[in-house]
């Protein structure tokens, strides 16, 4: 879909109502395949998601050459303004043109937590009354933020506590990107710094199914890898999808950054259960493209994700044939004891177990670490997140009444 002038304009922020109602651009504009609102008159464009080739083509729709293109973007993504006043090397009459046409919006923060471990927790509020988390986990050698790519997530793996929620749209470029410039407001790290930065990785780990919302994360990538942008190291990047194979195919050739695959099952029946995307594209499948994904080497592997579930993927058996799944892949294993949520159906394994299944890894050579869990205290560990937004009824989306829907 095409995606700019983006309609988001994150402030001033509508009421959630207000979406609802006719003067407002209805929910379904925002959905995939739905029609982009133009600019209601007066509104103004929203810039931060805008890619280089976007901002060009807003600059000309302004008459201005093109080269004026590069020094915003360089303000937005790289110096990280959010008031087109600072911009001192655009002339005062264009400034004042774009504060009136244009904004540079962040999420609004609708909570802060700080966990005891030191782990960060945002619920962002979007324009649309939605709501999503991120999440910034620090560590002695690297700080990693990990960002939500939907509202909700269309999938329904069993232990997750995301996909008890119902998918409810995808995120935009803007949205996906701002929860980088959100987490580097709040933690002082403007202009874009190159070493000495608390956040140093950013992994798509947050809510929903960064493939299935393809377009928007792969130019929320290209922001956030642009050296003049917010300057990430494409191996600092992590896709993590449970397996939505043409996407990874298309993300190897396009994007490039790190993959990290929920693989959670070594055999197809039980993997139909815990990551029902698995009847779509099962593990011989799955596997195969891992194999083809460019650039693997030592220094570049892909990360399994295995979550360590008591009783159910957990045996001996299991940690061997999982050797002989990845064989010929490089790769490394992360061993997540199962963060529980409320009415979760699954335990965790026990801490030997989780210790023996990383040794039968380990004793073939392969890397294999036990993901310890972060800010359990603010829920933020993975699979706890769920924000509070809840699935709209199409009829709603599209402005209708309940008994419009009956009638149709
Ligand atoms: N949808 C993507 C990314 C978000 S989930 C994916 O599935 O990969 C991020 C990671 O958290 C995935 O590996 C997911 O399987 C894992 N996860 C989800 N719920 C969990 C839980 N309750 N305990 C531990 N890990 C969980
Ligand atoms: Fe969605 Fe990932 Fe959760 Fe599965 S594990 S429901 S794909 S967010």
């Amino acid at each position: 879909m095409p995606r700019g002038p983006n309609p988001f304009a994150w402030r001033p922020r509508p009421p959630y109502i207000s979406a609802m109602t006719d003067s407002a651009p209805k929910l379904n504009d925002f959905l995939p395949g739905g029609p982009m609102a133009a600019p209601a008159a007066g509104s103004r464009t929203e810039l931060v998601g805008l890619t280089r080739a976007e901002l060009v083509r807003e600059m000309e729709r302004l008459g201005e050459k093109r080269f004026r293109a590069d020094q915003i973007f360089n303000w937005i993504y790289f110096r990280g303004v959010t008031d087109f006043a600072a911009m001192t090397d655009i002339s005062k009459a264009l400034r004042a043109r774009l504060a009136e046409t244009c904004s540079i919006g962040r999420p609004h923060v609708v909570t802060a937590q700080v966990s005891q471990d030191g782990t960060r927790k945002w619920l962002l509020r979007l324009a649309d009354g939605n709501e999503v988390e991120t999440v910034f986990i620090p560590e002695e050698e690297r700080g990693t933020l990990c960002v939500s790519s939907q509202v909700g997530c269309t999938l329904t793996c069993s232990f997750c506590h995301t996909g008890t929620q119902a998918w409810v749209r995808n995120l935009t470029a803007g949205e996906i990107a701002g929860q980088v410039m959100m987490a580097r407001d709040a933690l002082g790290e403007w202009p874009t710094p190159s070493d000495d930065r608390q956040i140093t990785n950013v992994v798509f780990m947050g809510m929903g199914e960064p493939l299935f919302n393809y377009d928007h994360v792969k130019a929320a990538v290209d922001l956030i890898k642009d050296e003049k942008g917010l300057n990430f190291s494409r191996r600092r990047v992590t896709l993590s999808t449970s397996g939505i194979v043409p996407e990874i195919r298309r993300a190897g050739a396009e994007m490039r950054v790190m993959l990290a695959i929920s693989l959670h099952a070594v055999r197809d029946a039980l993997r139909d259960e815990l990551v029902p995307v698995n009847r779509r594209w099962p593990l011989a499948a799955l596997l195969a493209a891992c194999r083809d994904y460019p650039s693997l080497s030592n220094a570049r592997r892909i990360t399994f994700e295995y979550v360590m579930l008591k009783g159910v993927n957990d045996s001996d058996a299991d940690a061997r044939e999982l050797l002989r799944l990845l064989e010929g892949i490089p790769s490394k294993i992360n061993l997540i004891p199962f963060n529980p949520w409320p009415g979760s159906r699954y335990e965790t394994s026990a801490p030997e177990r989780v210790q023996r299944f990383g040794e039968i890894i380990r004793s073939a050579g392969i890397m294999a670490t036990v993901r310890t869990p972060r800010g359990q205290d603010i829920a933020a560990a993975c699979g706890q997140l769920k924000s509070e937004s809840v699935r709209i009824p199409g009829w709603k989306r599209r402005g209708e009444t309940k008994e419009d829907h009956a009638r149709a």
